[in-house]
């Protein structure tokens, strides 16, 4: 399992583009979220929205989904020799998402006489539902309110059997999430969203550490931090936890 984080920073940030991620299994590429920043971050990283392969998203706001209509657009405009060979994006949802993320698209996809379905192709899980990607399993679990009040969000868990990671997305509520529950021996790596600053949507950094067991701790890879990040760089020392960096790959047996 290849890591690529095309961007590891918040909703506002100027340096770090969104925190968007392409997953590499096997001859697979999976895309987890896309945000406004996709339209650069995606090919800074070396990458066309015509090599992905799969598309998830964990919840809509802008950071997670602003830039998923131009990529569903781009791959249906897709050319080849003169040609249009159209490509369907294969987008993977909570079931608890689906309709308020198939109303979203369908404001302007819905147009011309055509559905979201001609340019997409629904992927819908249920909650603790799970899907293969070449030989590794994908499974979704429910966070909703565990993020912002209201807001329906989902992470994951992917690997396989001896070597497995964690994705929160984004995150305040830890204990309500209950998290821990998709912890287990075969976790290499949680990837979790972690604020260096008091926040009313994202767990600080005090806040996750006093979660998970401190066994836990080098376990952790920090993403969707603010752009001051130096400032910080002494506490993340300390706490013995990972940071995920943009445009540095992270690979996993
Ligand atoms: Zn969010």
């Amino acid at each position: 399992m290849k890591i690529t984080p095309l961007g590891v920073g918040g909703a506002f940030t100027k340096t770090n583009y969104h925190n968007n991620y392409i997953f590499q299994l096997g001859e697979k590429l999976l895309l987890v979220d896309a945000g406004t920043t996709l339209r650069t971050s995606l090919t800074e990283a070396g990458y066309r929205y015509t090599d992905i392969d799969f598309v998830y998203i964990s919840h809509l706001h802008f950071d997670h989904v602003g830039g998923l209509e131009e990529m569903i657009l781009q791959r249906y405009w897709n050319f080849e020799n003169g040609h249009h060979v159209p490509l369907k994006t294969k987008i993977i949802v909570h079931e608890k998402l689906f309709h308020s993320l198939r109303t979203l698209l369908s404001q302007s996809l819905n147009t011309n006489g055509q559905v979201v379905e001609d340019f997409c192709q629904f992927v819908i899980l249920k909650n603790e539902g799970s899907m293969f990607i070449e030989d590794y399993t994908f499974t979704v679990f429910d966070t909703t309110n565990a993020h912002q009040e209201g807001m329906i969000s989902s992470g994951f868990k992917l690997g396989r059997k001896d070597n497995s990671l964690v994705y929160t997305s984004d995150i305040k509520r830890l204990e309500q999430a209950n998290l821990i529950s998709h912890v287990d021996d075969s976790t290499v790596a949680i990837f979790q969203d972690v604020s260096f600053t008091t926040n009313g949507a994202h767990a600080t950094l005090d806040e996750v550490l006093n979660y998970y067991p401190a066994q836990l701790h080098e376990k952790i890879y920090a993403m969707h931090y603010n752009d001051n990040i130096t400032e910080f760089e002494e506490f993340i020392q300390q706490a013995n936890i990972q940071l995920v960096k943009r445009g540095k790959i992270i690979e996993f047996k």
